[in-house]
């Protein structure tokens, strides 16, 4: 085991799927309830794409971007918010012009590797994490003891993003931007989103954020989430 893998004894629960599909809530949601810290490694790519919508660099220059991820300092506080230099990133990683850029920034490698060994080191902190993503039970988790894939129907995601943001309006151009973040994060060559052959895939249509916390727990407490 290298040392960046985490110790076997963390009890680590590893949540990945697409955009829009509510895994941030359920996420909080189980961490709450199995009262361990709360992981949400996309809030960490958006903070670096802050810092290079900041710069003025281009998301797509794979050097640029990780001269600025290792220039700067990402973490997360214990209740779960991203700090960008030390500094919480609030709103500003949730805004438009960061939804554009995140799935550039994160697609390269150099990106990826700052990014990664900060994600095993939160979760080696204390007893364990749940973490959310789209490589987290593929490749920063890979021997999580239960992972997760969540799935919905990308109308059924535009309606969740949309009533998230307030502006139901927008459901259908919402979902073109989900779409495309989907696509790019599903074939770049870098830890795609995909799913783990041995995680639990849950439909989670119809479903609220917490009977979908419900669901998780109940196959927790049944000995283990692998299928
Ligand atoms: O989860 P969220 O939608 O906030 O993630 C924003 C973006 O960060 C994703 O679209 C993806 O490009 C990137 N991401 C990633 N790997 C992760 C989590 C997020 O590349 N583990």
């Amino acid at each position: 085991m290298s040392a960046e893998r985490v110790s076997s004894r963390a009890m680590i629960v590893a949540i990945d799927g697409p955009a829009g599909v509510g895994k941030s809530s359920v996420a909080r949601g189980l961490a709450r309830a199995l009262a361990l810290p709360f992981l949400d490694t996309g809030a960490m790519y958006r903070a670096i794409t802050l810092a290079v919508l900041r710069a003025e660099a281009d998301p797509t220059d794979g050097e640029a971007c990780g001269a600025i991820a290792r220039a700067v300092s990402v973490d997360v506080a214990s209740d779960g918010e991203v700090l960008l230099d030390g500094v919480r990133s609030g709103g500003e990683v949730r805004s438009p012009a960061v939804d554009a850029a995140v799935s550039p920034v994160s697609a390269h490698p150099e990106v990826r590797r700052e990014i990664v060994p900060v994600q095993r080191a939160v979760a080696a902190r204390g007893a364990g994490v749940v973490a959310e993503g789209r490589d987290t039970t593929t490749t920063v988790f890979p021997d999580a003891e239960h992972k997760f894939y969540l799935t919905a129907s990308p109308t059924e995601r535009a309606r969740r993003r949309a009533a998230q943001v307030g502006q139901p309006e927008r459901v259908g151009e919402i979902e073109g931007e989900l779409a495309r973040r989907d696509r790019q994060d599903s074939t770049r060559a870098t830890s795609p989103l995909m799913q783990a052959s041995d995680a639990v895939v849950v439909q989670t249509d119809g479903l609220s954020a917490e009977e979908v916390v419900g669901t998780l727990l109940e196959r927790l407490g049944g000995g283990g989430s692998r299928s």
